[in-house]
């Protein structure tokens, strides 16, 4: 038994996480004492957080690909023939709650392509792209001019607009 210093209660060794750098080579905090100041933590530097995520997410972009990649198919080949089962049992239940789910699906969608259309963002233009240059990993650069050009098209249009008004 081990006391924690945080909430002092007395608790089983497997209560408290390992740090080596400590004689018996466990933490000092029990594990729920340990959880809750580092979500504290968290919920206070969340820009912070945040911030490194962003950086992480960055420059490690093609080893997460990959990894996350590798884990789906784990994860599918794991649970493959028990999604299976499940599908055939409740084919007619599932058919029908996706039907009835379609049209709200697709209205998100639209919703999300008005947005990305209205304020080009990355993937409308990364499609814009794809269809003229048949390219589907273009530079910051091309997509950047791409984007001017829609801007200057669209305000030609808008000014003829009003012209003709
Ligand atoms: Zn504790």
């Amino acid at each position: 038994m081990k006391t924690c210093t945080k909430c002092h209660i007395e608790k089983d060794e497997s209560e408290f996480g390992v740090n080596r750098a400590y004689k018996d080579g466990k933490q000092r905090m029990c594990r729920e004492c340990g959880k809750a100041r580092c979500q504290t933590w968290r919920d206070k530097n969340i820009h912070k957080v945040r911030a490194y995520t962003k950086y992480y997410n960055e420059q490690f972009r093609e080893e997460i690909r990959i990894k996350r990649k590798d884990s789906d198919r784990k994860y599918y080949q794991k649970n493959k023939d028990r999604w299976h089962n499940d599908w055939i049992n409740n084919k007619d239940k599932k058919t029908a709650y996706r039907k009835k789910r379609q049209p709200i699906i697709n209205e998100k969608q639209n919703d999300r392509r008005r947005k990305q259309i209205e304020q080009l963002s990355d993937p409308y233009i990364k499609d814009r792209i794809k269809r003229s240059y048949k390219t589907t990993d273009p530079s910051e650069h091309l997509m950047e001019i791409i984007r001017v050009i829609i801007k200057i098209k669209r305000y030609a249009k808008e000014k003829k607009k009003t012209v003709n008004q």
